[in-house]
């Protein structure tokens, strides 16, 4: 086990990790329909606090209405219970997950009818893509799923699939991570990330229509760089484009901001990490720390009461 004296909320009720056990045979397991959040808490001087905790429990609402999941807990419950978990945990700094999924191990596709539990737990975690020099990226062979195929507003485990095999054929190929093309060509992603890109001091990502998840830190990044002065523009982008960019960089509440200095062996800019990409990342931690009061309200301090 990877995680010991943890304290999990699991449908309603706070348990040891080590006690909460699920069949081997569970529908979400053999089936990859569960779905999920990937949040974080950050320390603050007024104790930890949970980063656009709301944004982030109405996206796990959706991918679960989207999959005609109920989940039996109203926004209000799951953010209250979001709280408690990092509290529980007494964890300053951590990432959540919470996660939905059939709860049935009779053997059958259709989960129709399957109960569904939810449970939150909370770990320890520090760099994702612990880089601070930059990423290498190959640009993966395999294409992102549409959402002609796929609900990709869901944040659904079976889309990972997608994800996963790009991932792999990028770290099999020696670079760290994939970034993913849509099914028109155009740029969508990365594995699990989103992507911008800097040229001649604009910010560039690809749009709404792109097959993308509409990622939380994307949204703040664009927020922060209107409030930094910068313009952003979401466009379609080419893939030499981003050969060509002054600057790349990944955003997700993992990832957070990692600057890509190289792509299919083409250096970015310099190769160094750009001056754009180092004042938003700076910007976004003094926002998640608590630092900068134009940004707080994205913040829930778990010592506050709900
Ligand atoms: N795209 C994909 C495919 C992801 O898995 C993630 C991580 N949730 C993101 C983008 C970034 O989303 P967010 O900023 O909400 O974490």
């Amino acid at each position: 086990m990877a995680y010991q004296n943890l304290k999990v909320w699991f449908d309603g009720e706070i348990l040891d990790y080590e006690k909460v056990k699920v069949p081997v045979l569970t529908h979400s397991l053999q089936y990859g329909s569960g779905i999920f959040e990937g949040i974080r808490a950050y320390n603050t001087d007024k104790g930890p606090a949970i980063f656009r905790l709301r944004e982030h429990i109405e996206r796990f609402l959706n991918s679960a209405k989207i999959y005609h999941m109920d989940l039996r807990y109203k926004k209000e419950e799951l953010e209250k219970a979001v709280v408690e978990v990092v509290r529980e945990n007494k964890l300053n700094e951590c990432y959540i997950r919470p996660f939905a999924f059939y709860n049935d191990d009779q053997i059958g596709l259709s989960p129709f009818g399957k109960k569904v539990s939810v449970f939150i737990a909370a770990v320890p975690f520090g760099k994702y893509l612990s880089l601070d020099g930059g990423t290498k990226c190959k640009i993966s062979t395999w294409k992102r799923i549409s959402s002609e195929t796929l609900p990709i507003q869901a944040k659904a485990s079976g889309n990972y699939l997608n994800s996963i095999i790009a991932n792999l054929e990028a770290k099999f190929a020696g670079y760290d991570e994939a970034i993913l093309l849509g099914q028109n060509g155009y740029v969508a992603e990365g594995a699990g990330e989103n992507i911008f890109l800097v040229k001649n001091s604009t910010i560039i990502t690809p749009g709404p229509q792109a097959d993308i998840l509409m990622g939380v830190t994307r949204d703040t990044i664009m927020q922060i760089s209107n409030f930094l002065g910068y313009t952003v523009v979401e466009r379609n982008v080419h893939k030499e484009e981003l050969y060509t960019a002054d600057e790349v960089f990944f955003t997700g509440t993992a990832a957070e901001i990692t600057p890509i200095v190289n792509i299919d062996g083409i250096k970015i800019g310099d190769g160094n990490v750009g001056n754009v990409t180092k004042k938003i990342r700076e910007t976004y931690y003094n926002i998640v720390h608590g630092k900068v009061k134009e940004f707080e309200h994205f913040l829930t301090y778990v010592n506050e009461k709900l």
